[in-house]
């Protein structure tokens, strides 16, 4: 058998039941394939189940606002994905009358479609014979064939796409695409491959040579940046403070507290001596109300060191333009990164 039909054969004796799984709708393979970008499927299968129930079609979805999605979205990160998930239904339904395009070259002008998610999309909904190569599918080939090009050089990224392009299964694009990745996911796992059970382990390069930790091979290893941000829930009466965070950089669009950040771990009361400080408060008076330990956040490339300065307005006003006031009751309706919304639970319990 050769070795398409054998990972389908075994997709169809070990493939989870999974929602999306029952769906060729494109835009729900869409939908399902930007919510498992870097989540875990467990997480994502929430997730999805409620996007879906909210927004049950395009058009739906391309009226929606843009705080509405990344509430829906709070939690999951990479919230770049909602914005372009937004951007990307209002795309089609202004150029392609509302319904995806039919192959993987046209499904790449659309925002937050690559060349991965456009071979998923193509190959789940239109039965287009191309491959999609994400991680799982990296590290199966490279194990299996022996490939020891690194997988995020642009030869390594040729190799790979030549390669799953030759092994394709004509007949069950959609399937084999699938079942790839599956195998990665479940079988051929980056720490603990079941290569004792594996259908492959005859043919498998890595586990012939004993290489099966060294493959697949990377370059780059990106250094993570730490960052010190030190928030400010400013209460006044019942009305706290919050910001659209506008800037290219991690939440946008999201909204936060009035935040200071300094280039290195600073004292809390530096903080408050501080010029970031006096601008944000002019002449008006606080009360410290609580200060939070260090917290610990990681995101993929940085770690972020936070804490939280909870102050009441004594004197004077919170006069700045750009923030808005709003009433705490409300707060869980605003889209905030996680971070923010772990902050909240915990002090809401702690009261
Ligand atoms: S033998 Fe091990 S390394 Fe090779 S494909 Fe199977 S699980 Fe992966």
């Amino acid at each position: 058998m050769d070795f398409s039909n054998k990972i389908l054969l075994w997709y169809r004796q070990n493939m989870r039941d999974l929602p999306w799984r029952h769906e060729s709708d494109p835009y729900r393979v869409w939908i399902s394939e930007i919510i498992l970008q870097q989540t875990r499927i467990d997480q994502g299968i929430g997730y999805y189940l409620r996007f879906i129930e909210r927004f049950p079609n395009l058009s739906i979805l391309a009226e929606a606002s843009e705080d509405e999605i990344l509430k829906m979205w709070q939690g999951l990160g990479y919230y770049s994905r909602a914005r372009n998930l937004l951007t990307g239904a209002r795309q089609i339904a202004k150029l392609h009358q509302g319904q995806l395009p039919g192959n993987a070259k046209q499904l790449k002008t659309i925002k937050g479609i690559g060349d991965y998610t456009a071979a998923a999309i193509a190959s789940i909904a239109f039965n287009e014979a191309v491959p999609a190569i994400d991680g799982n599918v990296y590290r199966v080939l490279s194990r299996i064939f022996g490939i020891e090009t690194p997988i995020d050089s642009s030869e390594g990224k040729k190799t790979f796409a030549k390669l799953a392009a030759s092994l394709m299964h004509i007949e069950h694009p959609g399937d084999y695409n699938q079942a790839l990745m599956e195998f990665g996911a479940l079988h051929c796992k980056p720490a603990q491959p079941l290569c004792q059970s594996c259908p492959f382990q005859n043919e498998c390069m890595a586990f012939q040579l004993k290489k099966v930790q060294d493959l697949p091979v990377k370059t780059k290893k990106i250094k993570p940046a730490n960052r010190y941000l030190y928030y400010i829930v400013v209460e006044e009466q019942s009305a706290v403070y919050l910001k659209k965070r506008i800037a290219a950089d991690i939440w946008k669009n999201l909204y936060d507290f009035p935040l200071i950040e300094t280039p290195v771990a600073t004292p809390v009361e530096q903080v408050m001596g501080s010029s970031a400080w006096k601008s944000l408060f002019g002449s008006a008076t606080v009360e410290i109300k609580a200060i939070s330990e260090n917290i610990h956040h990681l995101l993929t490339h940085q770690h972020l060191h936070v804490r939280f300065i909870h102050v009441a307005l004594k004197n004077g006003k919170f006069m700045h333009s750009n923030f808005l006031k709003i009433d705490k009751r409300n707060i869980f309706e605003w889209p905030v990164p996680k971070l923010i919304e772990n902050y909240l639970n915990e002090k809401i319990e702690g009261q």
